[in-house]
């Protein structure tokens, strides 16, 4: 027999070459033609992310032009749809004007489809606070020299790849397509983003009838990195990208992102030299391959939902979802059987058998408490982890390996209290835990059955000899260890507890393994990954090549006269307190600079350009309206004129009296809205006679006016200004009111 500890390097060293798979392919400077070069993508990036370029920019209007006019030097029908949109969002009315650069490139057969194009879709516009390198500049270089392999050789569908505008603002571009042209023409649409700066390409989100489309990526890029259990967790998420917008329209497709990195996230760092090479050349490895493998396809062929998951990143199993099912059923009856037979011969007692998976979901909840309590600690002794995205550390290392060993302690242990019970209960307890979940996933998320599945079914013989134990561990091991780490760049450390849950999920299929012997194992665990949590706390800190994202906005309010320093920050900082001082005011929020917690201070009045609202009809109540459907009418037409510096401006309008208002031809959805882009905009509202409108206007400008910077001086080395999501960033607002 194999000594215990043999196997268990063994378990390590899979789960190691795991993880260490789950990386993107090396960047490939040159390449055929009709391959895919990062370094030839490269250039289109530098073009592309060199200054922050949000909808409604000139730097916006700059990367629109060098995409439209790159695509149709490429050989591309190439056409730029402007588009207004007004989309509710959140109780506000956004307004911008989205322009899609479309590049059709003409397929040598399009009949084998109907004339229905594969879709390549990613957003040309950023958020105002990087140059969007990762987001989503990597996505449209790479689209860019897709497009250029293409040309080399023809595919039977029509390829169009769509840059779509405003994403960050709500997928205004995306929306605008699918309102322009529906998705009829669409035969299938591949969606690329970003959430960091770094890390493999995995496919995430899918729909209904993916087992064509999950097929053709499993052959597409040397990579095919995906699992039908992140697509079951994402779309029950609240998340939203392009991809939505085409899937709530009906059309299929996949939608893929990298994720590592969350640091740059929508910060001044993500910029082309912070971005992962590799992962640009998983992006376009991943476009090409799937653009040859579905561009001779008949795209309207049907199929069932695919179960699917890779092994080491380079092979994406999958099956259908009947026979997921199926298996599962069949794994369960035959589990029950061999307990019953084990029963009868005497090799096992029924009591055992359960005691040992009640111990086993004791260690699983005992491995998330005792890991999310840590990272309370961990939280409360640096309070700095709370400026950081998703709390992430950039030394996350060692947290990640911390809270893995606390999970890992839980189950020793468990092995330990085990220990009165036969290794035949001890397997027969931890499968019988794999099986309630296996029945659990089969019923309510197939795409999750696999978790349990391959566990289950190579368990089966350890209940006859417990030699056999090994095997479900080490299917575990080749499975679980990459998705328990994505997991944790996902949720972020302040979830990482969900991550060992999980993982524990399938360790306590370790148990006949684990030494149990004495107490000592589970303690000298404990010590590491208390060691190993302890250094990593010590060692956080703000340095320059690691800033602390910190934000201070101007407030200038004409209507009260008042001006004043804000920020969303937890505390004031040493570069916030120049202006906040050590004990700023606290408000539980500011409109329209944060709808959470902000800190306040008095700010001198700075001579700004202020937004207008201007009536461009009477503002004298005219004579009853007398063809409103609701009685005699007021009807005021106005122009808001955000100023030149503007990237957004908010504008309330008062509620009293008011029927309804109109921008172009649409109603508004909401009193409140938001205009994208320096251009003026107007609008007509219609009010109970004798009742006047007022009009609160804000620009939001991006970064602290010179004024205001010679005021607070410059930014230390070692912060940095950050939009991490919805966070408000540096900046000035400037608000009026008008009565009209
Ligand atoms: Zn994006």
């Amino acid at each position: 027999m194999i000594p215990r500890v043999v196997v268990l390097l063994v378990l390590a060293a899979v789960g190691a070459l795991a993880v260490l798979a789950f990386r993107p392919p090396a960047p490939v400077a040159d390449a055929p033609p009709a391959e895919f070069a990062a370094g030839r993508a490269e250039r289109h990036l530098e073009a592309v992310a060199q200054r922050p370029h949000p909808i409604g920019s000139a730097d916006g209007e700059r990367v629109r032009d060098y995409v439209a006019d790159t695509a149709r030097r490429l050989g591309a029908e190439v056409t730029v749809e402007s588009d207004e949109v007004v989309v509710p969002w959140r109780g506000v009315a956004r307004v911008a004007t989205a322009h899609n650069v479309v590049a059709r490139v003409r397929g040598t057969d399009p009949s084998v489809s109907a004339g229905k194009a594969l879709l390549l879709v990613a957003h040309h516009d950023s958020v105002p606070t990087g140059p969007g390198a990762a987001d989503d500049g990597a996505a449209v270089a790479a689209m860019l020299e897709t497009l250029r392999a293409l040309t080399t050789g023809g595919v039977r569908n029509d390829v169009v790849f769509l840059f779509t505008d405003g994403e960050e603002a709500g997928s205004l571009g995306a929306r605008a397509y699918v309102r322009r042209h529906g998705v009829d023409g669409v035969g299938a649409v591949l969606n690329w983003e970003a959430r960091g700066s770094g890390g493999p390409v995995w496919m995430f989100q899918t729909g209904p009838g993916n087992g064509p489309l999950v097929s053709a990526f499993g052959g597409a890029s040397s990579r095919p990195i995906a699992n039908s259990f992140a697509y079951e967790v994402y779309r029950r998420m609240p998340n939203y990208s392009d991809f939505t917008v085409f899937q709530e329209a009906g059309a299929r497709g996949l939608d893929s992102a990298f994720i590592e990195h969350v640091r740059d996230y929508h910060s001044p760092h993500d910029d082309v030299e912070r971005l992962d090479r590799g992962s640009l050349q998983h992006h376009g490895e991943t476009m090409v391959g799937l653009v040859r493998a579905l561009g001779d396809r008949d795209l309207r062929a049907g199929g069932g939902d695919a179960v699917y998951f890779d092994l080491f990143s380079r092979v994406l199993v999958r099956y259908p979802t009947w026979f997921a099912v199926a298996l599962a059923a069949v794994t369960v009856v035959a589990l029950a059987s061999l307990l019953v037979l084990g029963v009868r011969s005497g090799r096992l007692r029924w009591r055992a058998v359960l005691a040992v998976a009640g111990v086993a979901v004791g260690a699983v909840v005992v491995a998330g408490a005792v890991s999310f309590g840590a990272w309370l600690l961990v939280a409360a002794a640096r309070p700095g982890l709370g400026f950081l995205a998703l709390s992430e550390p950039p030394e996350r290392g060692w947290f990640v390996a911390g809270s893995c060993l606390l999970g890992l302690a839980a189950l020793v242990a468990a092995a330990r209290v085990a220990r009165r019970w036969s290794t035949a209960e001890v397997v027969a307890g931890a499968l019988v835990v794999t099986a309630v979940l296996l029945v659990a996933s089969a019923v309510a998320v197939p795409g999750a059955s696999f978790l349990f599945q391959w566990t289950l079914l190579t368990g089966l013989p350890a209940l006859a000899t417990p030699r056999a134990a090994s095997l479900p561990p080490l299917v575990a091991a080749a499975i679980f260890p990459p998705l328990v780490g994505t997991m944790m760049v996902a949720l972020g450390m302040p979830l990482s507890a969900v991550a060992v849950v999980f993982g524990a999920l399938a360790g306590v299929l370790l148990l006949p393994l684990l030494p149990s012997g004495s107490w000592w194992p589970a303690v000298g665990v404990t010590a590491v990954a208390v060691a190993l949590l302890a250094t990593g706390t010590a060692r956080f800190g703000f340095t320059p090549d690691q800033p602390r994202p910190d934000s201070l906005i101007y407030l200038r309010d004409t209507a009260t006269g008042r001006s004043s320093w804000l920020s969303p920050d937890p505390a004031p900082d040493a570069w916030t307190s120049r202006v906040l001082g050590a004990n700023p005011e606290r408000l539980a929020s500011a409109h329209p600079v944060s709808t959470g917690p902000v800190m306040r201070a008095d700010a001198p009045d700075l001579d700004l350009p202020t937004p207008t609202a201007t009536a461009l009809t009477s503002p004298i109540p005219p004579s009853p309206d007398l063809t409103s459907p609701d009685g005699p009418a007021r009807t005021v037409t106005f122009r808001i004129t955000p100023t030149a510096r503007a990237w957004r401006t908010h504008v309330t309008l008062s509620e009293r009296g008011l029927r309804g208002c109109r921008i172009g031809p649409t109603d508004l959805p909401s009193t409140t809205l938001e205009l994208y882009g320096p251009s003026s905009r107007d609008l007509t509202c219609h009010l109970a006679p004798g009742t006047p409108l007022e009009v609160t206007v804000a620009d939001q400008w991006v970064g602290l006016p010179a004024e205001a910077a010679a005021l607070v001086g410059p930014r230390p080395p070692d912060t940095m200004p950050v939009q991490s999501g919805n966070r408000p960033f540096d900046g000035a607002v400037v608000r009026a009111t008008f009565q009209l």
